[in-house]
C-alpha cells in the first residue's frame, strides 16, 4: 500500500525528470555562462534556485566553441531567451600571457601545437600560433566582459530576440555591478577634481 504523499512525490519526481521532454524550460528562461573560479558563488550572485537556469562554466566565463554549443541548443531548442554573462576580478586568466602559459606547457612536455582540443575528434589540432588565442588569456575584466556581449550577438547561432547582458562580480566585496560601473575609481576620480587628498 503506497501512500497519496508517497505517490505525489514519485509523481513531482517524474514531471521534473521529464522537463526536457515535455518541452519546459528552466524556470527563469535563462542560459548563464561564468568563470569556474570558486570566489565566484554563481547561484548567490544572481540569487538563482535549482530549477531556475542552465549553467555553463569555463575558465574565464568566456564565449568559446563549447559555450556557443551549449548556447545553441538552450536558446533555440531549450525555451531559454536571457542570456546572462558574469566575468570577475582577480582572475586567473589575467595572470599571465597564453605565450608564457604555452611555454610553462612546452616545458612539461605538451606541444601545444599538435595536442587534439577534442580527444573524440583527434583530428582538430590548432592552426600554428593559434595557441594563445585558443586559451583566450586577458588584462581587463571590464573590456573582456563587454567584449562577451559583443561575440555572442555576432552568432549566427543564437537568435537575435534573445537578450544578453553581462556583469562583472568583484570577488573582494561580494558583489556584481556592470563593467566599467566603478565605484572606487569613480570617488578617485571626484578626489582628484575636488583637490582632495
Ligand atoms: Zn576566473
Amino acid at each position: 500500500m503506497v501512500s497519496a504523499q508517497v505517490e505525489l512525490d514519485i509523481a513531482e519526481k517524474r514531471a521534473w525528470a521529464l522537463r526536457r521532454q515535455l518541452g519546459i524550460p528552466n524556470n527563469r528562461r535563462l542560459w548563464v555562462l561564468a568563470c569556474m573560479d570558486e570566489r565566484l558563488p554563481i547561484e548567490h550572485a544572481l540569487g538563482l534556485r535549482e530549477g531556475d537556469a542552465h549553467i555553463f562554466r569555463n575558465a574565464g566565463g568566456l564565449v568559446t566553441d563549447d559555450a556557443i554549443r551549449s548556447a545553441l541548443l538552450t536558446t533555440n531548442f531549450f525555451g531559454t531567451t536571457e542570456i546572462v554573462v558574469v566575468n570577475h576580478t582577480e582572475c586567473g586568466m589575467m595572470t599571465a600571457t597564453g605565450e608564457e602559459f604555452g611555454q610553462a606547457l612546452r616545458e612539461k612536455g605538451i606541444d601545444t601545437a599538435t595536442t587534439p582540443v577534442d580527444p573524440s575528434q583527434p583530428e582538430l589540432t590548432l592552426p600554428h600560433g593559434a595557441f594563445p588565442r585558443w586559451l583566450k588569456m586577458f588584462t581587463d575584466v571590464d573590456e573582456v566582459s563587454r567584449q562577451q556581449v559583443e561575440l555572442l550577438r555576432a552568432s549566427p547561432c543564437i537568435p537575435k530576440d534573445v537578450s544578453i547582458t553581462s556583469y562583472v562580480w568583484e570577488v573582494e566585496n561580494r558583489r556584481l555591478r556592470k563593467p566599467y560601473e566603478r565605484l572606487s575609481e569613480r570617488t578617485n576620480t571626484f578626489t582628484q577634481l575636488h583637490g582632495g587628498r
